[in-house]
């Protein structure tokens, strides 16, 4: 088992820490607070990585809302392909429905090209996306993001939902980690 202590000595720096990204909850929340009002709005996340960032967003939007849940998986010869399997599907319908998706971090922006083909099908009344962490210079599709926490440079990161290797998701801020650690 590994303490807390444990875990900070792998990481190399801290990217994006706690009180930054309250900060810009809040302001994500009262936008969409504010973008939402009298609609039927979903907010809906892709597990694991996503569930932090939902939790906090959620209670920093002061609408009734709904909550639903996705798990995806890629295959394929890498991820670069873009080949992903939905592995959950949402417990709800969506129709006519205000989406939201909540991403914790788009990469090369595939996983979430193939996840709006799906849910744009379903016929919602609108579907947009909110991400907190944006590595935007490594975009191979072009995405429509209505709300984005910050933009970050292309390094591996963990921490506030993300993981390696199974760890590191309960840090409460964003870090990089140290070279032993990525191998
Ligand atoms: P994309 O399809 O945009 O290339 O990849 C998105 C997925 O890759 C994310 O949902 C996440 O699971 C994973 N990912 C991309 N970059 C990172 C990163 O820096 N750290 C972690 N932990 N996962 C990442």
């Amino acid at each position: 088992m590994c303490g807390k202590r444990d875990l900070d000595t792998q990481l190399s720096g801290v990217l994006v820490d706690e009180d930054r990204i309250r900060e810009r909850i809040a302001e994500l929340g009262q936008r969409i607070t504010e973008d939402y009002r009298g609609r039927d709005l979903v907010l809906v996340t892709v597990l694991k990585g996503g569930f932090v960032f939902m939790a906090d967003l959620t209670r920093a939007i002061d609408l009734p809302l709904r909550m639903d849940f996705m798990s995806v998986s890629s295959y394929g010869p890498s991820p670069a392909h873009g080949q992903v399997r939905i592995t959950k599907d949402l417990d709800e319908s969506i129709v006519g429905a205000a989406v939201l998706v909540v991403e914790d971090i788009i990469d090369t922006g595939l996983t979430l090209h193939f996840l709006l083909k799906v849910l744009r099908q379903r016929e919602p009344e609108s579907l947009e996306v909110c991400v907190l962490l944006d590595k935007d210079v490594r975009r191979i599709v072009e995405l429509p993001i209505a709300y984005k926490g910050f933009s970050i440079p292309d390094r591996f990161v963990v921490g506030y939902g993300l993981d390696q290797a199974g760890a590191f998701r309960q840090l409460p801020f964003v870090a990089t980690l140290a070279d032993e650690v990525m191998g």
